[in-house]
């Protein structure tokens, strides 16, 4: 059976410096896999290539079975690949309910869009109570719970989570990480994750990889990685 996302020997980076050199990985349909590894290591630029924000120089990306290397980013969205980039974009002067209707913009049916806010709600209680509540006003916990709400209001197959940890406190990375769980379970979500959180992002993941100076450095069942010693001593502070 084909992986739901495969990446085959990407090199690629910026102008002439090379950041990513053969990167292959894949996640199979119904799978959390995270990316796990140092700042700097590539995990941002891995994801932006995958979602054709970066060009690659060469390797291929494949989705569901199709190739979409080189594909418009907007319509590796349409295809079901949901992104939630670092830094959690938001349109700062809208409310968190106006964000979440930008992010069905793909979407005509009134209905249908009202049933998809109110699973995000479900998921994410505190955007319901805060709904009229301009974005840019929000806790970095409420503004990371939103910019991943907006990405499920296309309803992707695929949703690739850029360091949602990034600035939470403990409670609410565990707060957004049981949400990512939740979203998994109860609708069948497969989801890549980069983290450099890796206690919190390995909880949730099936698998991980590992990605150092631009090279998938190791790559495991989450048993494995959590009883590596070398894992354990470079990453878990152990
Ligand atoms: P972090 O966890 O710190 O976000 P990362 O693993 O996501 O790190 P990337 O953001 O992918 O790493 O960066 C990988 C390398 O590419 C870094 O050395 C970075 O300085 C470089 N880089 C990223 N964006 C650009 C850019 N637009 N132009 C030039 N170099 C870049």
């Amino acid at each position: 059976m084909d992986a739901l996302l495969d990446v085959k020997n990407i090199n690629c980076g910026y102008g002439s410096l090379q950041i990513l050199w053969d990167v292959s990985l894949n996640v199979s349909e119904g799978e959390i896999v995270c990316i796990l590894g140092p700042n700097g290591a590539g995990k941002t630029t891995l994801l932006n290539s995958i979602m054709n924000l970066l060009s690659i120089w060469d390797g291929t990306v494949s989705f569901q079975g199709n190739e979409i290397t080189g594909v418009d980013t907007s319509n590796i969205a349409r295809m079901g690949v949901g992104y939630v980039p670092e830094g959690k974009y938001l349109f700062e002067a809208l409310s968190v309910y106006e964000n979440l209707l930008l992010g069905a913009y793909t979407v005509s049916d009134q209905n249908e869009i009202k049933k998809r806010i109110e699973r995000v709600y479900s998921l994410f209680p505190r955007l319901a109570e805060r709904k009229k509540q301009a974005s840019g006003t929000l806790s970095g916990g409420e503004r990371q719970m939103l910019a991943i709400g907006r990405a499920l209001m296309s309803e992707p197959t695929l949703l690739m989570l850029d360091e949602p940890s990034m600035g939470l406190s403990p409670k609410n990375t565990m707060l957004v990480m049981d949400a990512v769980a939740t979203l998994h379970q109860e609708q069948g979500v497969s989801v890549l994750i980069v983290e450099q959180n890796v206690k919190a992002a390995l909880d949730i993941s099936n698998r991980g990889y590992i990605i150092e100076h631009g090279r998938i450095s190791y790559s495991g069942e989450k048993k494995d990685i959590l009883e590596s010693k070398e894992i354990q001593e470079a990453y878990l502070g152990v």
